[in-house]
C-alpha cells in the first residue's frame, strides 16, 4: 500500500505530495487524515496523509517507507482534505499551510534532534563521555560547546554516534491521576484482614464503600476523604483500588447553566427571518442569508433560535465573530442557552486550552463552536447551519497565508454539508449586499430595534464651525455640555477616537478638505520620510502643500491625535470625572479586557474612552451619551473601503447609546459633516448610503464591480524590487486577458518597511478565468528563481485592504 504525503517542509519545489510505502504493521490502521512521521531527505519530518492507493506511479523500490503513525483517528476528515486542496488552490499557498491552518497551533510538529550512542567502547575523548555520562539517548542541544559540536561531528562520520530527529507534538494531553475504587466485595475482605490499628486505612476503606466500583479524580478522593497521601497509597498496594492516568481537559472557565434565559416572544420581522432560515435547513439547501439588521434589533436572537432548531435534528452549529466582540457578555448568552454544549475559541485560551476545546469539538462532545476566524475550521462533521455575526469585519480575512476568508469558507462547508449560512450585519458590506440584490444571497431584514426601543438621537457637529468661535479644545461646546449632564445625572458615556489611519493624511483644518489625488479621488498618503503625498492606486506623487488647495488657508497639517491626550484633555476639563481608557496600550495584558469592561459595567468610572475596540459588543444600561472625537480619520484613509468603514464605525459606535430604557444621544465631530458616510450614518440610513457608494465603486472600478487581487515585492535592494515588480507586471500583462486592468507597478504606502523596500501591483477583472493559473505560474517563477536574489512576494486574492 501506498500513502500520498504532505509534508510539513514549505518550500518550492515541495508542494504536492510525496509516496512512501505503508509498512505491513500499518496497513490495517493507517486512514486518510492521519498525521505520520516520514524521512524526508536527510530528515524526518511530520506529515498528513492525503490519499491512500494501491501502487506508485513511481519506482516503488526507491520509495521510503513511512516511519510512525502519529494518529490512528484521522484528525482531519475528508470534507476537510478537500477543503484544503480548495483553499489552497484559491489563495495561492502551499497546501500544507492550508492543512495546517485547520488544526490548533498545539498539533503543529516540533522537531528535536538527538545523539545515540552506537559503539560507546570506540569514544576516546573525555568531553564526549561527559556530554553521555552513562545514557544513550542525549538531546543534541546539551552540546552547547562548538568543540564539542565538532567532536560529535565526527563520530557521526564513523558511526560511532548518530543523530535522529524526534518529531513531537508542540502540546500533549493533559493528563490527570484517578482512582479506580475496587468492588464491594474486595473492600470487605481486606477490611477483615486488615490490623486493626490502621486506623486510617480502615477509614478511608469504610469511605470507599460508598464509591464502589467508581472512578474518581485522584485529587478529589483525598480531599472528600480527608485523609492523607500515605494512606492511600498503602490502600492501593493492597489493591483496595487502582491508580492510573487519564486524559482531562484543561477547563478554560467553569461550565455554566444551561437554559436560564428567559425565552422573549419574537418580534414579526424577527419571526420572518427564522422561518426562512429553518426552512432552508429543513430542505438541506445550501442557501447563504444576509441577516441585515439595525443594531439592537434581535439578530443574536434569532441565531439562538436557528441553532436550537439545527441542534434538535443532532446537528451542529459553527458560530464566528469578531476577535473583539468575543466579550464575556456576548459569549455568556450562548453559555446560557446551550450550556455545556459550546466551545468558545478566543484568542485568550492557552494553546493547551485550545487543543482540548479542539479534541472536545472533534468528539462531538460540543455541539456549537463560539469563535474567531479560524473557528470556521473546527472538525465537525454533521453541520447544521454557519453564521458569521459582523460579517463586514476586515478581520474575517487572514493577513499570513493562507489569505483565506472566512465567509468563503463558510459558504464552501455549507456547500457539502447543504446547510444555511447567515450573514449578519447593521451594516453589510457592499459585496454582500450587492450579492443579495442579485438574490445570490437571500436578504432577510430586521428594520426595528427588539425592544422598540428609539434609535439613539444623533447630532453631527461641525469642528470647523468650533474652530471659527475660537475654540481650540478636542470637544466642542456641544458634546463638552453633554459631558457634563451626565456626569451629573451619573449616567455612564463613552468616548471614542477613531485612531485607524491616524496621521496618514493631510487635512485644512478650515475648509475640512482633505488633499486628494487628481487621478482617484482618494486621499493621498502622508510620508513622512520625505515630506511628500502619495497615491498608492495610481502613483501619483506631490509635495506636502503649505496652505489649503482649496481656501487657501495655512491651518493644514497632518491629523491625528493619540488616546492618551484625550485622557490628559478630559481630566483637564472635567477634573470631577473618573475615566478608563481602553485602547492597545491598557489591554495587552491578558484578560485586562475584561476587567476594564467590568469595571465600567460596575459603575467604577464614569467615561469610556477607547479606540476601535470599544465599538461593538458593549452593552450596558446606563450608557446614555455616546461622543465620536474625529469621524474623519477613517474617511480619508487610502482605501477605497474608507467611506465603507467609516460608516460601519460610526453606525456601531452610535449603537452603544440608549439600548436599553434610557433614551441615548449620540455627539459625532467632524471637519466634514456633509459626507454622506457621516450624514446617513445619524440615522443608520444603510440603504441610500450603499447605493452612492455603489456609485462611487462603479465610477473608479472598484468591489464589488471589480474583483482586486493585490501583488506585493520587498527586497533590501530598491532597483532590484522596481526591477522584480516590473519582470511580474509584464509577465500579468502578457498572459491575462485584455479587459483585465492591472495597476502598476507602484511603490506601496509605505516605501519602506524593516529596511525592504515595497512595491506592488493591483489587478482589476471582472472574470478572469486564467487569474489562478496565471498567478500559479507567476509563484513557480518567484519560488524557483527570484527568491534566490532576496526577494520576497506576495499575493492576496481579494484583499482586506490595500497599504
Ligand atoms: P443585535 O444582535 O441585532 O444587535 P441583540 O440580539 O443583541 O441585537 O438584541 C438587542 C437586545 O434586545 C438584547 O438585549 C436582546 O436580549 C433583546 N431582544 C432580542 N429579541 C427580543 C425580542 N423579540 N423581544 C424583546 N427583547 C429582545
Ligand atoms: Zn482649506
Ligand atoms: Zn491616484
Amino acid at each position: 500500500m501506498i500513502a500520498e504525503v504532505i509534508v510539513d517542509v514549505a518550500a518550492y519545489p515541495i508542494d504536492r505530495p510525496f509516496d512512501y510505502v505503508v509498512p505491513e504493521r500499518f496497513v490495517q490502521v493507517i486512514h486518510k487524515g492521519v498525521r505520520v512521521k516520514v524521512p524526508f531527505g536527510p530528515r524526518k519530518v511530520l506529515g498528513y496523509v492525503t490519499s491512500l492507493k494501491e501502487e506508485s506511479e513511481l519506482d516503488e523500490k526507491k520509495l521510503k517507507p513511512i516511519d510512525e503513525l502519529v494518529d490512528l483517528k484521522p484528525v482531519i476528515s475528508e470534507e476537510l482534505l478537500q477543503l484544503s486542496r480548495w483553499l489552497s488552490t484559491q489563495t495561492l499557498s502551499y497546501e500544507i499551510d492550508a492543512l495546517q491552518v485547520m488544526l490548533p497551533a498545539a498539533m503543529r510538529a516540533t522537531y528535536e534532534k538527538y545523539v545515540i550512542i552506537e559503539r560507546p567502547e570506540e569514544i576516546e575523548h573525555e568531553q564526549v563521555l561527559q556530554f553521555f555520562t552513562g545514557r544513550k539517548r542525549v538531546p543534541l542541544k546539551e552540546a552547547n560547546s562548538s568543540s564539542l559540536l565538532n567532536l560529535l561531528k565526527q563520530y557521526e562520520t564513523q558511526g560511532i554516534v548518530t543523530i535522529d530527529t524526534k518529531v513531537g507534538q508542540q502540546t500533549a494531553i493533559k493528563k490527570e491521576p484517578v482512582i479506580h475504587i475496587a468492588d464491594r466485595h474486595v473492600l470487605d475482605q481486606l477490611l477483615a484482614s486488615i490490623h486493626p490499628n490502621a486506623k486510617k486505612q480502615i477509614e478511608l476503606l469504610e469511605w470507599m464503600k460508598g464509591y464502589t466500583g467508581q472512578t474518581i479524580p485522584r485529587k478529589q478522593l483525598l480531599e472528600q476523604s480527608s485523609i492523607s497521601p500515605a494512606v492511600l497509597k498503602a490502600v492501593l498496594e493492597k489493591e483496595g483500588g487502582r491508580e492510573e492516568l487519564t486524559e482531562v481537559y484543561r477547563e478554560p472557565d467553569a461550565p455554566s447553566l444551561q437554559d436560564t434565559a428567559i425565552p422573549v416572544e419574537l418580534t414579526t420581522e424577527q419571526r420572518v427571518a427564522l422561518e426562512k432560515i429553518i426552512a432552508s435547513a429543513e430542505e438541506h439547501r445550501p442557501e447563504t442569508f444576509l441577516l441585515h439588521g439595525v443594531t439592537g434589533s434581535g439578530k443574536t436572537e434569532v441565531y439562538l433560535r436557528a441553532i436550537k432548531h439545527v441542534l434538535a435534528q443532532g446537528k451542529e452549529a459553527i458560530v464566528l465573530v469578531p476577535e473583539i466582540s468575543l466579550t464575556p457578555q456576548m459569549t455568556s448568552r450562548f453559555k446560557e442557552r446551550f450550556g455545556s454544549q459550546v466551545a468558545v475559541l478566543h484568542s485568550g485560551l492557552s494553546s493547551g486550552e485550545k487543543y482540548d476545546e479542539w479534541r472536545k469539538i472533534s468528539r462531538g462532545e460540543v455541539k456549537v463552536v463560539v469563535g474567531a476566524r479560524s473557528a470556521i475550521f473546527a472538525p465537525f462533521e454533521n453541520i447544521g447551519i454557519i453564521i458569521l455575526d459582523e460579517e463586514h469585519e476586515a478581520t474575517y480575512k487572514q493577513e499570513d497565508t493562507p489569505r483565506y476568508h472566512a465567509r468563503d469558507v463558510a459558504i464552501k462547508r455549507a456547500e457539502f454539508y447543504r446547510c444555511p449560512v447567515i450573514l449578519g450585519s447593521a451594516t453589510p458590506s457592499l459585496e454582500s449586499y450587492a450579492r443579495a440584490t442579485k438574490n445570490v444571497y437571500t436578504l432577510l431584514t430586521l428594520t426595528h430595534r427588539a425592544k422598540e426601543q428609539q434609535l439613539p438621537s444623533v447630532t453631527v457637529v461641525d469642528m470647523r464651525e468650533e474652530l471659527k468661535t475660537g475654540n481650540r479644545s478636542m470637544f466642542s461646546v456641544e458634546l463638552a455640555d453633554a459631558i457634563r449632564v451626565r456626569l451629573q445625572k451619573r449616567e455612564q458615556i463613552v468616548l471614542f477616537l477613531n485612531k485607524r489611519g491616524f496621521s496618514s493624511f493631510v487635512l485644512c483644518r478650515d475648509c475640512g478638505t482633505a488633499v486628494q489625488c487628481p487621478n482617484c479621488d482618494i486621499s493621498l498618503t502622508y510620508h513622512r520620510a520625505n515630506e511628500r503625498l502619495k497615491c498608492h492606486y495610481c502613483g501619483h506623487e506631490e509635495r506636502v502643500p503649505v496652505a489649503c488647495p482649496e481656501c487657501e488657508s495655512e491651518h493644514i497639517r497632518f491629523f491625528g491625535t493619540g488616546t492618551q491626550k484625550v485622557q490628559e484633555e478630559v481630566s483637564k476639563l472635567f477634573p470631577e470625572a473618573r475615566v478608563l481608557r481602553m485602547d492597545v496600550d491598557t489591554t495587552r495584558q491578558k484578560g485586562s479586557h475584561e476587567r476594564l469592561l467590568k469595571e465600567f459595567s460596575e459603575g467604577k468610572a464614569d467615561i469610556l474612552l477607547g479606540t476601535q475596540m470599544i465599538a461593538k459588543g458593549l452593552d450596558f444600561p446606563n450608557i446614555t451619551l455616546v461622543g465620536v472625537l474625529a469621524a474623519d480619520t477613517t474617511l480619508h484613509l487610502a482605501d477605497f473601503r474608507a467611506a465603507e468603514k467609516t460608516f460601519q464605525l460610526m453606525t456601531q459606535v452610535s449603537g452603544r447609546a440608549g439600548r436599553h430604557e434610557l433614551p441615548g444621544e449620540v455627539y459625532i465631530q467632524t471637519y466634514t459633516p456633509e459626507h454622506y458616510a457621516i450624514e446617513l450614518s445619524k440615522e443608520q440610513r444603510y440603504e441610500p448610503f450603499y447605493q452612492l457608494e455603489m456609485m462611487q465603486r462603479k465610477r473608479f472600478g472598484y468591489p464589488p464591480f471589480y474583483f482586486v487581487t493585490l501583488i506585493q515585492f520587498t527586497h533590501e535592494d530598491l532597483l532590484k524590487v522596481a526591477d522584480y515588480a516590473a519582470k511580474g507586471v509584464q509577465f500579468l500583462r502578457e498572459n491575462l486577458s485584455p479587459e483585465t486592468i492591472i495597476i502598476g507597478p507602484t511603490a506601496a504606502a509605505i516605501g519602506r518597511m524593516n529596511n525592504r523596500y515595497r512595491y506592488q501591483c493591483l489587478i482589476k477583472y471582472k472574470n478572469e478565468p486564467k487569474l489562478i493559473s496565471t498567478l500559479q505560474q507567476l509563484i513557480k517563477y518567484y519560488r524557483t528563481d527570484w527568491i534566490k536574489s532576496g526577494l520576497l512576494m506576495t499575493v492576496d486574492v481579494e484583499p482586506a485592504s490595500i497599504y
